[in-house]
């Protein structure tokens, strides 16, 4: 792979730039992993704790003591992780169905949840599936105001109104793919001591998903009841092969847990068949990775923003992040897709395999998407994808080393330029 000058002193710039920002991720990660090693300590943990169950896992150390662990890390009263929690939508399947009843209320106040929860709370897909709606769970929606910041005001209403059956308060701390600003752990604390403040006997559960690690505390520090996320983002380092957690209050995650396996059994079951190595060893790489995967979305905003191609990005290449995805508003298909084949092209996987836009179920656009990853699907590894309509963005995130990163993003702005030639 070849770089042309022009691209070359593109990212020079960019980094010389960057300097000051990529000094202040590495402290975040720094203070991290001090957090996780610590933790380690503690909790004594030895070679004896990746030894392998099977069965029912009954009295699986290791397992017990990542719970822990991942509790302390988190700054929680309680946790669990799991290699067999398929993605993060089972994660916050598990976790919303083990605290909602019948007749209960989800309230999300950061506006609409990721896509794929429309299905599990039934605003999408058909009565009859199982979903929330169809256990007599109703849901109600706080859309953020226009700069970000939560609406206060809507908020207050529907806990004043109905607010003795709202018993999840829903707040998603990335933008995920929606054209919104990601909350930062500092304004879901000031949001939760609103709600607090009007109401006391609700749990408030944080979809953590992409923000893990982007900043010193997590938001069970600032009062969150429950936080939930994947394994193959940023707390699996790139190292588990599947996987999601919940970390919360004690009473929550207990209840999490019936959900997880049955009433009854909780976290007493589940053999971890050999897994607990890549999830220790992915959350000790964590922090590091994660600062990887940030350190390459700088990179990306600089690159492809005003400084370089031109194109609207947001997050800006200066701007403060709080999780990892990076969008590139490129005004054309011609723009996204050129995006696309470059970070293709640029992966340590498939990298001689060309992207092109296909009709994906249950979106109504066709989507095109890049993915060179070892783990399938893995978005702390480096992606890219965008839905082909105006105005045509793409969202990259993920990294596992700064230096392959920049190598991706180096690949898409070359086949930038080639494109407008
Ligand atoms: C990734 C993600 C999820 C879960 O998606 P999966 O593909 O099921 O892992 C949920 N919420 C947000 C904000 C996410 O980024």
């Amino acid at each position: 792979m070849a770089f042309s000058q022009k691209v070359l002193s593109l990212a020079a710039d960019a980094e010389r730039e960057l300097a000051d920002i990529f000094a202040r991720i590495d402290s975040i990660s720094f203070e991290n992993t001090q957090k996780i090693m610590n933790a380690f300590k503690e909790h004594r943990v030895s070679e004896a704790v990746f030894n392998p169950t099977s069965g029912y896992g009954y009295n699986d150390r290791g397992r017990e003591i990542l719970d822990e662990i991942w509790a302390d890390v988190m700054g929680a009263e309680a946790a669990f992780v799991r290699h067999s929690i398929v993605n993060g939508t089972q994660a916050l399947t598990i976790g919303l169905f083990g605290l909602l009843r019948p007749g209960d209320i989800m309230f999300s106040i950061a506006g609409k949840p990721y896509d794929t929860l429309d299905e599990v709370i039934g605003n999408t897909g058909e009565a009859g599936n199982g979903s929330l709606r169809d256990f007599g769970v109703e849901y109600r929606q706080a859309d953020l105001h226009e700069d970000g910041s939560f609406d206060l005001d809507r908020i207050r209403e529907v806990l004043r109104h109905e607010g003795d059956r709202v018993k999840v308060v829903f707040i998603q701390r990335s933008k995920g793919y929606l054209n919104r600003k990601t909350l930062s752990v500092d304004q879901i604390g000031e949001v939760i001591k609103f709600v607090r403040s009007l109401k006391n006997d609700c749990y408030i559960v944080v979809d953590n998903c992409y923000g893990e690690f982007t900043e010193t505390r997590e938001p069970c520090a600032v009062g969150a009841d429950m936080i939930i996320g994947s394994l193959i983002k940023n707390p699996g380092g790139g190292m588990a092969e599947s996987g999601g957690y919940i970390a919360g209050s004690a009473k929550a995650v207990e209840l999490a847990s019936y959900r997880l396996t049955s009433v009854g059994c909780g976290l007493e079951v589940g053999a971890t068949l050999g897994q607990n190595k890549s999830l220790y060893k992915g959350l000790f790489y964590a922090p590091h990775t994660t600062a990887q995967a940030l350190k390459t979305a700088h990179l990306a905003a600089y690159m492809f923003g005003e400084r370089g191609l031109g194109f609207d990005v947001e997050p800006a290449w200066n701007e403060e992040r709080y999780d990892i995805i990076q969008a590139v508003i490129t005004h054309s298909p011609e723009g996204l897709c050129a995006i696309c084949r470059g970070i293709q092209a640029g992966s340590p996987i498939d990298s001689y395999v060309v992207p092109e836009p296909w009709e994906m179920p249950g979106y109504t656009d066709k989507v095109i998407m890049a993915a060179g990853a070892f783990t399938q699907g893995s978005s702390i590894e480096l992606s890219a994808d965008g839905p082909l309509r105006p105005p045509y963005t793409a969202y990259l995130q993920g990294g596992l080393t700064y230096e392959s990163g920049k190598i991706g993003i180096m690949s898409a702005v070359e086949e930038v330029l080639k494109s407008k030639k």
